[in-house]
């Protein structure tokens, strides 16, 4: 009959492991910017205008690929921002369709999510 509710055991479990992945992605994207500059630095001047197409080719690949990771794990912190600020207001982790608790396995995956796996694919 709904209104069923998480403990508070339960609600620091998740925000040890919300807390946890946040500062992990933090450090990654921190790693990730630092990569990217190092080589802004070190190619931007002669790598791209050299006789070594092929290596200035990679390296703008890989600043691509760095740039999208840190898009990427932006949003994803956003999310995790969010599932912290839904836990701290205690509507973490409960379904907006149906009240009920949503599933650990799925808290785990996406920590943000206000659906239940029922309600999410109904609609
Ligand atoms: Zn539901």
């Amino acid at each position: 009959m709904g209104k069923s509710k998480w403990t508070k055991k339960d609600l620091d479990e998740f925000k040890n492991y919300i807390s946890d992945k946040r500062k992990k992605v933090i450090e990654e994207v921190d790693q990730a910017k630092q990569r990217a500059e190092d080589m802004l630095k070190n190619d931007s001047t002669n790598a791209i205008y050299s006789s070594h197409m092929a290596d200035a080719g990679s390296d703008l690949v890989e600043m691509e690929k760095a740039y999208y990771f840190v898009q990427r794990e932006s949003q994803f912190l956003k999310y995790l921002n969010r599932a912290i600020d839904m836990i701290e207001k205690g509507t973490f982790g409960i379904c907006s369709g149906c009240q009920e608790l949503i599933s650990k396995e799925r808290l785990m995956e996406v920590p943000h999510t206000r659906s239940c796996f029922a309600c999410k694919s109904k609609r």
